[in-house]
């Protein structure tokens, strides 16, 4: 029997993969512009820092964790919980008090497989560590903002404010009351979650619950005097640079951590699977996790499966960008072949990329090839070239310009560079 891969996980082939590059590319240029760090985590870590950072009652940790029950470790559903465990462990605020951190990667959750929902999926992940200014709140969501616009990618961003542990109780009574009014009537998931958990009534999916919970009280409206002060704050700093944004009282997020500033970057392009990038604020969280006291953060992670699908969809010519094969050397017989490969030997120290075959192929068949793989120039060795030392540079992209006639050695291809 055939081996498959397994469900909800996903090859990334060639021609696909290109996408993925472009994103990636794009992605480290903002960050950089962003003055952002790159720090690698691994993929596996001890399951109690999950439980502990995104909390017992979350969809994450209660159904969707890959765990190694025997060894208590669990595959990240998340990069938060790890970047800041390892920002931890290695004192990294000792030795700058601000971190800004960015981490390119697979996540985990066992969830029923769709479209832009996969069981190992990747997250461009953001982390800021130490700063507790709604001016940092509202860099990032421009930093998502202007990576979005740089891939022709059209979202919306929606955001609200999750309070503090100084208001939330207050909020979380009043729409406990609120809840119990109609509980009966809720879905069987709510009526457990109002148990647990009672903001996550307000993030249920089900079309009558949200109906019931239309009218609930807006936790905007109780948020104490830092929180409202910081909330409005983030709100003028969007403003002031112009991105526009909606209020949605009803984003809670289904991670325990969150605090304050909360916010998703939405599309309608992608039916259900509505998210493109997620954050917040989790000013306790590297306390809760063994960090200094009073920490404060605040990170988000985008969906990559998410982006390729809406960079498919989206007007930008992204094969444009895709970076050709310099140079294919068709060689012609055992000779010709012995001399391509030494030649592209040459031209790739020089730094060319150079395309060769060694199935003894036609000319035809080799030019071919050369035309699949994209190639700008073909440079043909057989026996004529061999006898003369001199070979003939086809321009592929151009195909009335000069054809050249080149001496079989790295230095005569050197006018390139300006060509390619
Ligand atoms: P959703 O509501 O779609 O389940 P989430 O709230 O669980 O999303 P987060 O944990 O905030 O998602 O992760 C941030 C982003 O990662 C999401 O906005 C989404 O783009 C992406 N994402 C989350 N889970 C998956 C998945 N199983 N497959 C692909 N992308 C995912
Ligand atoms: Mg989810």
């Amino acid at each position: 029997m055939k081996i498959k891969a397994l469900k909800g996980f996903k090859d990334i082939l060639p021609g696909e993969v290109e996408l993925w590059q472009i994103l990636e590319n794009t992605a480290r240029t903002v960050f950089e512009q962003y003055n952002f760090h790159e720090i690698r985590v691994p993929v596996l870590e001890e399951t109690a820092l999950f439980q502990r950072a995104i909390g017992d009652t979350t969809d994450i940790v209660e159904k969707e964790m890959y765990t190694f029950v025997d060894k208590k470790q669990t595959l990240r559903p998340e990069g938060t919980a790890s970047v800041l465990r390892s920002v931890i462990e290695n004192g990294l605020l000792v030795q700058k008090p601000v971190q800004r951190l960015f981490t390119i990667g697979p996540m985990f959750r066992h969830e029923r497989p769709q479209k832009g929902r996969l069981r190992q999926f990747h997250q461009l992940d953001i982390e800021v560590l130490g700063s507790k200014s709604p001016l940092l709140d509202t860099e990032l969501i421009s930093l998502a903002a202007m990576l979005f616009s740089e891939l022709g990618i059209h979202v919306s961003l929606e955001l609200n404010s999750l309070g503090c542990p100084k208001c939330r109780p207050a909020y979380r009574e009043a729409l406990l009351a609120f809840i119990n009014e109609r509980k009966d009537k809720l879905c069987s998931d709510c009526q457990r979650r109002s148990e647990t958990n009672p903001l996550r009534v307000l993030d249920c999916k089900v079309p009558a619950d949200r109906e019931l919970m239309a009218d609930a009280p807006s936790i905007q409206e109780w948020l104490c005097e830092e929180c409202g002060d910081h909330f409005n704050a983030v709100q003028q700093g969007l403003e002031r640079l112009g991105i526009p944004f909606r209020l949605n009282k009803f984003m809670v997020r289904g991670l325990d951590y969150y605090c304050r500033t909360t916010f998703e970057f939405i599309t309608s392009d992608l039916g259900a699977q509505a998210a493109v990038a997620a954050g917040g604020r989790y000013d306790g969280l590297a306390e809760l996790l063994g960090g200094p006291a009073g920490t404060p953060g605040i990170g988000f992670a985008m969906g990559m499966e998410r982006i390729i699908l809406l960079m498919q969809q989206s007007e930008k010519d992204f094969q444009e960008s895709v970076e050709p094969l310099d140079i294919y050397i068709a060689g012609l017989g055992d000779k010709g072949q012995k001399e391509a490969s030494r030649l592209a030997w040459e031209l790739r120290q020089d730094g060319f990329s150079v395309g060769l075959d060694y199935e003894g192929r036609s000319l035809k068949a080799q030019m071919k090839l050369a035309n699949r793989e994209n190639a700008s120039f073909v440079f043909i060795i057989g026996d004529e070239e061999l006898a003369t030392g001199k070979g003939v540079l086809r321009n592929m992209r151009d195909r009335d310009a000069e054809q050249m006639e080149l001496e079989l050695k790295a230095e005569a291809f050197y006018f390139l560079d300006d060509l390619l």
